[in-house]
């Protein structure tokens, strides 16, 4: 990914920050496009589906196994975004509301979104 190389290099210049942080700006980064990336798979998979249940639908015997196949692909594409959010979550050093999924700065007692207290690990 060339932008992101430019884009580190860039950062590095222009931020008077110690290398880790350049490489958590770098890291977070290229984990929100994979992510990005990832979402818009998702959504062609989902008009897919939508192709395959049309097309079925005007079909005498429907083949039932395309749609599986094509959710079982979803399933893994949200498998996926879920591991990438897991490294994002790493990188950005927060972890995860357990009552609203919301990213939370690891140090803080209570979630910014809705108020869930944050147990201490
Ligand atoms: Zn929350």
């Amino acid at each position: 990914m060339a932008f992101l190389d430019e884009l580190r290099d860039r950062a590095a210049d222009a931020m008077q920050v110690t290398g880790k942080k350049v490489e958590e700006v770098y890291g977070a980064t290229k984990v929100k496009l994979q992510i990005a990336d990832k979402q818009s798979a998702v959504r062609t998979l989902y008009r897919e589906l939508g192709e395959i249940v049309y097309e079925n639908s005007k079909k005498d015997e429907p083949d039932f196994d395309a749609v599986e196949d094509k959710i079982a692909e979803i399933d893994l594409a949200f498998d996926a975004i879920e591991e990438l959010k897991a490294s994002e979550r790493k990188i950005k050093n927060t972890v995860k509301c357990p009552a609203c999924g919301e990213d939370v700065d690891k140090e803080a007692n209570f979630c910014s979104k809705c108020g869930c207290e944050m147990s201490a690990e």
